[in-house]
């Protein structure tokens, strides 16, 4: 009983907002780059944009957390590094779903569709 699972799912709760993203592929990009970085993060809000009215936009605006305050430092590089490849692109709406995607993308990150 007393054995202690090392591996296993540690649920814990996020406590370091690190970055409010404009749309939701900028707050999924970023958390992808920090999970290959070995940084835990999660998205937050990426549903409430249907939902709120009256919420200020930086609450209803999908959220990348941190779990670990620690990861701060190298999660800052790992952004500055998105958002330097950003402006080199830009953005474009698919045409299937509407979402929208970097310029650089083939194909829709959220419908698969051919950009
Ligand atoms: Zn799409």
């Amino acid at each position: 009983m007393s054995a202690c699972r090392h591996g296993g799912m540690r649920v814990g709760h996020p406590v370091e907002r690190f970055y409010i993203a404009s749309y939701r592929f900028d707050a999924y990009l970023l958390l992808h780059r920090l999970r290959q970085e070995g940084i835990a993060a999660h998205v937050f809000n990426e549903h409430m944009q249907s939902i709120v009215g009256d919420v200020p936009p930086e609450v209803a605006q999908p959220q990348v957390w941190l779990e670990r305050p620690r990861d701060r430092m190298r999660a800052e590089a790992v952004l500055a590094a998105l958002q330097s490849e950003r402006r080199q692109s830009g953005s474009r709406s698919c045409a299937a779903c509407g979402e929208d995607n970097p310029a650089n993308f083939e194909l829709c990150w959220r419908c698969g569709a051919n950009l």
